[in-house]
């Protein structure tokens, strides 16, 4: 099944410190097709929506006013397995446990700055994808490159 949809964010601190391109790069040279992306300021509802269940969490204030701090990049990544393997891409919540070759694990420190977002589950995947796109946005193609990715 290589269908699977999973939502990856950059956070604010990951556009402001310029690493877009970089994270878009390696989604796609592990070979994860693009479904969906834009470059965007959410409003203070729609972040509460996306991390409705932290809501009792201390840390929730301050992880709403970092959401808000500047532009995002929400994105849609397809392929085999994309919602477990983005997980592995990012690292560990906690950048500071993350390993090298991860992305929070290359470029962040702090867990309050950790540049990204994606999606834990298949459910959840799908909750995001709705509460970040239309339906209308969500592109359909085929990469000329998915018989080379997958056997
Ligand atoms: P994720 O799925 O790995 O992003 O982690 P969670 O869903 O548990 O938390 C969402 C986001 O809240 C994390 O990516 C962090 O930016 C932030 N966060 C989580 N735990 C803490 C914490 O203990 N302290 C602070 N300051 N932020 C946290
Ligand atoms: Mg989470």
């Amino acid at each position: 099944m290589s269908a699977e949809r999973t939502f990856i964010m950059i956070k604010p601190d990951g556009v402001q410190r310029g690493l877009v391109g970089q994270i878009v790069q390696r989604f796609e040279q592990r070979g994860y097709k693009l479904v969906s992306m834009k470059f965007t300021q959410p409003t203070k509802e729609l972040l509460e929506e996306h991390y409705a269940d932290l809501k009792q969490k201390g840390f929730f204030p301050s992880l709403i006013a970092y959401m808000l701090s500047g532009p995002v990049v929400p994105m849609v990544w397809e392929g085999k397995d994309v919602v477990k393997q983005g997980r592995q891409m990012l690292g560990q919540t906690n950048p500071l446990a993350s390993l090298p070759g991860s992305i929070r694990g290359d470029f962040s420190i702090d867990i309050g700055r950790n540049i990204c977002h994606g999606s834990d589950s298949v459910d959840s995947a799908q909750k995001e994808i709705a509460l970040w796109f239309k339906e209308t946005e969500l592109t359909q193609w085929k990469s000329s490159t998915h018989e080379w990715v997958y056997e």
